[in-house]
């Protein structure tokens, strides 16, 4: 069998290792635009922030793919879908037949028509990490526009190397989507005192030599302009090919377009009416193509995900999941909010289960909340407790999860790579004795990273309660 595999991000380059890892019969092609090997995305801030460098978010080695007999061409795109004759055309004039084809393009940032828009760099690859951070190292001032998870984290970044920094937002609080309006102003007022100022409710009107001007009030002064305004499925290829696109390149439960013979994973698939922007869903849809192309298992079906988003910056603590903008009338509220500490909370419950939730300042009930919202589990009637772990009274079941004794075997520990406290547990009785080892074992901790400390505790309790010393 012939695989073609266009794409080698984040999705594609997960999909070649689950089959490869599946089978060794299958004839695997991938195609990537980009020259690097593949390479975490996620962990993209941190290069900016220059906390990690370019071969610590390699996803593989320099000898994987000939170790698993994969032809990778690199740096090269793929430009048409020849659908009769089963194959594809490359932009160096080659074609490759195929009998299944995936399709992996991602997403592209969206660049805003503005003026001078060429001036500002975006942020979504490697290489634009290091013309960021070239150019970091002799600016003055930064701007950064775009005020949604990747303007932030990047604005974060940007300020850790010393630079002053203002974040530009259109709408009228920073990350929108995920917070409400409070949750929003405390965010800003925590990364100002960061050293990154925001500036809501305005939109970049030109970019010229120094400065950034601006629909409202007077410029603001730059020699680096990142760009994070968002971004667009890269679905071009899929519709001259004839395939369902309407922002993603539509998919069914298996993953399949309107022809059988191709698939479509990751950011630039949409599957029952959702285009996913994390990591997580990616993964997941990786392993349901390995499972049916290979025949592991042709029952495997995608069924939508949950999300929870995460910010990646230093000494900014937030998370939020579901639905956080229902109002007293729709939703049961529960809130807290400590301004000048930082520190905001807020449960989002209807019909006694949790259907949204934002910790900022402090994150120590994520673990339990995350769990909670994806059981749909009913709540405890101590509503405080579940915000404020540490208080949880007797009773109070679901708060103080987060805590490996309580936490159930089938809690998702790593979100980004599916793996259940079950699982570690599994790891361990099998002689892992660290993050490393379940790491290799089961990829927990590899996307995002933000489950480390809960790896480690799972770990340390096991250890504990076994009387093993490590
Ligand atoms: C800075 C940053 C931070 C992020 N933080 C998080 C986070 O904290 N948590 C989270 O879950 N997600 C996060 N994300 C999102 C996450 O990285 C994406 O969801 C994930 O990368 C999607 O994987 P993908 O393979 O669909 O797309 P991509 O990783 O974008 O890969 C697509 C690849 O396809 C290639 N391609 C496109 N067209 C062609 C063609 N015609 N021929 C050959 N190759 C082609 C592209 O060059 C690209 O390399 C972040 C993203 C960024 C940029």
């Amino acid at each position: 069998m012939r695989l073609v595999v266009v794409g080698n991000g984040m999705a594609g380059a997960r999909l070649v290792s689950e089959v490869r890892a599946r089978s060794a019969d299958v004839r695997i092609t991938v195609y990537g635009a980009e020259a690097a090997r593949p390479y975490n995305r996620v962990l993209l801030s941190n290069v900016v922030a220059g906390t990690a460098g370019r071969e610590q978010v390699r996803l593989v080695g320099p000898r994987w793919y000939a170790e698993h007999d994969v032809t990778a061409r690199l740096g090269v795109a793929v430009t048409a879908i020849d659908r009769d004759a089963r194959a594809v055309v490359a932009a160096d004039g080659t074609r490759e037949p195929y009998d299944v084809l995936v399709l992996a393009t991602g997403s592209e940032p969206v660049v805003p028509p503005i003026p001078g828009v060429e001036r500002a760099s975006p942020f979504r690859t490697l290489d634009d990490c290091d013309r960021i951070r070239e150019a970091a190292a002799t600016a003055r001032r930064a701007v950064v526009i775009g005020g949604g998870l990747l303007g932030v984290e990047a604005a974060r970044g940007l300020a850790g190397l010393g630079l002053p920094v203002t974040l530009l937002h259109f709408a009228g609080h920073l990350m929108e989507r995920q917070l409400d309006a409070e949750a929003g102003l405390v965010l800003g007022e925590t990364l100002a005192a960061l050293g990154v100022a925001t500036r809501t409710g305005v939109n970049a009107t030109r970019i010229v030599d120094g400065r950034v001007e601006l629909s409202e009030g007077g410029p603001v002064e730059a020699d680096l302009v990142v760009l994070a305004c968002g971004v667009r499925p890269v679905v071009g290829l899929a519709r001259d090919a004839g395939l369902g696109v309407e922002r993603g390149v539509l998919v069914d439960d298996e993953l399949r377009t309107g022809d059988r013979a191709v698939f479509a994973i990751g950011e630039c698939a949409q599957h029952a009416g959702t285009v996913y922007g994390l990591v997580a869903p990616a993964w997941e849809q990786a392993s349901v193509v390995a499972d049916i192309v290979t025949g592991a298992d042709k029952e495997a079906r995608y069924r939508g995900s949950r999300l929870v988003t995460r910010l990646k910056a230093s000494r900014v603590e937030l998370a939020a999941m579901g639905e956080t903008h229902l109002t007293e009338d729709e939703a049961e509220i529960v809130r807290f909010s400590h301004r000048r500490d930082g520190t905001y909370r807020k449960l989002v419950i209807r019909d006694g289960r949790l259907v949204g939730a934002i910790l900022l300042g402090e994150t120590a009930a994520v673990g339990t909340l995350t769990q909670l919202f994806d059981r749909g589990a009913p709540l405890p009637a101590d509503r405080a407790g579940l915000l404020f772990p540490g208080l949880a009274g007797p009773g109070a079941d679901g708060a103080a999860a987060d805590s490996p004794v309580r936490m159930p075997d089938s809690a998702r520990v790593c979100r980004c790579n599916d793996v259940t406290k079950g699982r570690i547990r599994a790891c361990w009785e099998s002689g892992a004795r660290d993050v490393a080892a379940v790491a290799a074992a089961t990829r927990a901790t590899t996307g995002c990273g933000g489950c480390r400390d809960a790896v480690d505790g799972i770990i340390g309790w096991l250890c504990e309660q076994e009387g093993v010393s490590v």
